[in-house]
């Protein structure tokens, strides 16, 4: 099942090349303070019937190509990122001081996990806005996951049981010295979409091609299988430093081949199984808006 957000906040089921408007089976009104996490996704497990019986049903199917798909999570509780979690990347990083800039990587269990602003988050439909013209903006295609239910210290035995499902992520990146969490964490730096696919339609995370290209030419291409700390290691090291909430992303990590985007560039990403998304870079650098 493939679970979305589209057109202001509706909740939606795509099938095929249409979607339906599930938003009603929700409960939106929310107590305060909010619990962490995000108010739909937490819900998802309990309406899995109901969401399948909408499904199966004839409900109007609204196309997919005319509706504005949004991140499919509106307010995760934090998104994490893996930094160096293919061989090749950390490879192509230590030799290239634009991308290191003095640091030495080693392994990912050296430097941790980082976590991105929520407030860098983005759907397809959105534009990633370059903040600055004298730094490098990198592009990485990541698999996403996204958590279903809260997992605290679990074991990557039981990880996947704590997933609701996968999504195809960009981790934008302002290259330079500053603490990853920081420079990953720029307004629209993190794409996150087009949908949800559930688990039961992904049979193992662990093996999915993934590519990207700008402006039809090759940057990325690697596969899942590569992944130093694969999704269940990622999950149970995450969740061994802090709790995981419905809504949560990860980030699994970059392959090699980043690279810079300029403005008014296109990106196409793929993670096989998951979903083809296009992103655009804006035309212009983001600008100042005071109010
Ligand atoms: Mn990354």
């Amino acid at each position: 099942m493939k679970i979305c957000r589209f057109n202001n906040d509706r909740v939606g089921i795509v099938d095929g090349d249409g979607v339906i408007d599930v938003t009603d089976l929700f409960d939106r009104q929310q107590a305060w303070p909010v619990p962490p996490g995000d108010t739909i996704i937490r819900q998802i497990d309990g309406l899995k019937d109901k969401l399948r019986a909408a499904l199966a049903s004839d409900q109007a199917r609204t196309p997919l190509s005319s509706v504005r798909l949004e991140s499919p999570v509106a307010n995760p509780s934090k998104i994490v990122g893996a930094p160096i979690n293919y061989k090749a990347h950390i490879e192509e990083a230590n030799a290239d001081s634009e991308i290191s800039h003095g640091h030495v990587y080693t392994s990912l269990d050296q430097y941790g996990l980082f976590l991105k602003a929520n407030t860098s988050l983005i759907g397809v439909a959105d534009e990633v806005e370059i903040r600055f013209a004298d730094r490098r903006t990198d592009h990485e295609v990541e698999l996403a996951v996204v958590i279903g239910r809260e997992a605290r210290m679990v074991t990557k035995e039981e990880a996947l049981d704590y997933v609701l499902g996968y999504a195809v992520g960009l981790d934008m990146t302002v290259r330079g010295k500053e603490f990853p969490t920081f420079r990953k964490s720029v307004d629209t730096y993190c794409v996150l979409g087009p949908w949800i696919i559930t688990t039961d339609d992904v049979a193992d995370p662990n093996a999915l091609e993934l590519t990207l290209t700008v402006n039809g030419e090759s940057r990325q291409s690697s596969n899942t299988s590569k992944l130093i700390f694969n999704v269940q290691r990622l999950i149970e090291y995450a969740s061994s430093f802090y709790t995981l909430y419905p809504g949560d992303v990860i980030m699994t990590g970059t392959p090699d081949g980043v690279g810079p985007v300029e403005p008014g560039d296109v990106m196409d990403a793929e993670v096989a199984g998951v979903a083809k998304i296009q992103v655009r870079v804006a035309a212009g650098y983001a600008a100042a808006v005071r109010s």
